[in-house]
């Protein structure tokens, strides 16, 4: 056991750790479940802490994590799942990432964009389904910042008891601002990796990981919630890059983290690698619970197109958001970040009472409310 793990605990520990009772009779039997309960107790890991971790993990270790994290999200959100309608608005994109379906180098990928109307109509169809969160996720695109701006202050006004979640990529500061301004709640920016070297294996020269980090810095720094999160299993990662992930998770403190799987698209460079593996993205959706335990943690389409289960799965291993698709019919198939993405079925907002029994099954239920961070 390394007793320097007990040395720093995280800021928030004391007013935030209060541990349900599953906690007090949670008997560890390895060194990893000993670590678990002490990040759960708030102490702070070093990158080396985190990669003996990971390293070290096995499928009891799991086991053992699972009640854990699942016993703290119902402790700070009780049986609710929070629903996110997911409107797709463009895949339209100038950057060029080397993992994604609709970088703007693959030219067999058919672009579209939705009208203001269509948006529109998306917000109201998702309104009276239940939806009091919409999230407006598309390719960068800086000539449509201007529009952006005029949207987000529609949505608001049509819409005011809901949240606006944004999701466009690397923007100015002055653009973030702009959209803020007009009502935008919050901004989902993976940071893909918290690993520089790393991070320029995944994206082309011209797209930097400073840049990156300065724009989730400038996010919060304007106020609002911020998302980011990393592909599990993306070509190249070690664990040392993921104890790296990890680490800049206690330290960013973000408001959401979003965690999928990676899956290999077959039109771009990175095509030939192995996807991300359900086992490993499950073990950190729960190490993520324990580390921000208000945090909130989509179980992601990625993890649904893996496994039929996946979506149930991520939940029991504490997750607490679904984004369900708002998008038109005839464009989702359109929008494809990788392989086989799922458009249909439970992923598809029209088919929320599907998903509401399964919900159901694992114990929980869809709030309808805008479904805010408690960080
Ligand atoms: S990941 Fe985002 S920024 Fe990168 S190519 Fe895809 S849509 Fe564009």
């Amino acid at each position: 056991m390394n007793a320097s793990i007990h040395r720093t605990q995280n800021p928030d520990a004391n007013e935030n750790r209060q541990l349900p009772p599953v906690f007090a009779s949670a008997h560890p039997q390895t060194e990893v479940q000993q670590q678990l309960l002490q990040l759960a107790a708030g102490a702070v890991f070093s990158r080396a802490e985190w990669t003996a971790l990971l390293r070290q993990r096995q499928p009891a270790d799991s086991e053992f994590l699972f009640p854990l994290s699942e016993a703290l999200r119902q402790a700070h959100y009780g049986i609710n799942v929070y629903i996110r309608g997911l409107i797709e608005f463009t895949n339209d994109c100038k950057g060029d990432c080397l993992y994604c379906g609709i970088r703007r180098s693959n030219h067999s990928a058919k672009r579209y964009r939705l009208t203001k109307q269509q948006i529109l109509d998306c917000c109201l169809a998702g309104y009276k389904l239940g939806f009091r969160t919409f999230v407006l996720q598309g390719g960068e695109n800086p000539a449509a910042d201007e529009s952006l701006t005029r949207l987000v202050l529609q949505i608001k006004q049509r819409f005011p008891d809901c949240a606006l979640t944004l999701s466009a990529g690397e923007r100015p500061e002055a653009v973030y601002r702009r959209w803020f301004e007009a009502g935008a709640d919050r901004y989902l920016l993976r940071h893909e990796t918290a690993d520089p070297d790393h991070y320029a294996m995944l994206h082309p020269p011209q797209q930097t990981w400073q840049r990156r980090m300065a724009c989730l810095h400038s996010l919060k720094d304007i106020g609002y919630q911020v998302g980011c999160g990393f592909m599990v299993g993306s070509p190249g990662q070690t664990d040392e890059h993921l104890a790296a992930d990890l680490a800049f998770l206690q330290e960013f403190r973000p408001h959401m983290v979003g965690i999928g799987p990676f899956i290999p698209h077959k039109d771009t460079p990175l095509r030939s690698y192995p996807a991300g593996t359900l086992e490993l993205t499950l073990f950190l959706l729960g190490t993520i619970r324990l580390l921000l335990p208000q945090v909130l943690l989509p179980a992601t389409t990625a993890l649904g197109t893996i496994h039929p289960q996946g979506r149930e799965l991520g939940i029991r291993a504490g997750a607490n958001v679904i984004m369900p698709n708002l998008s038109p019919a005839d464009v989702r198939g359109n929008y494809m970040l990788y392989d086989n993405k799922l458009h249909t079925g439970c992923e598809a907002a029209e088919h929320l009472n599907d998903l509401r029994r399964r919900l159901n099954a694992i114990g929980c239920d869809i709030a309808v409310c805008r479904g805010d961070s408690l960080m």
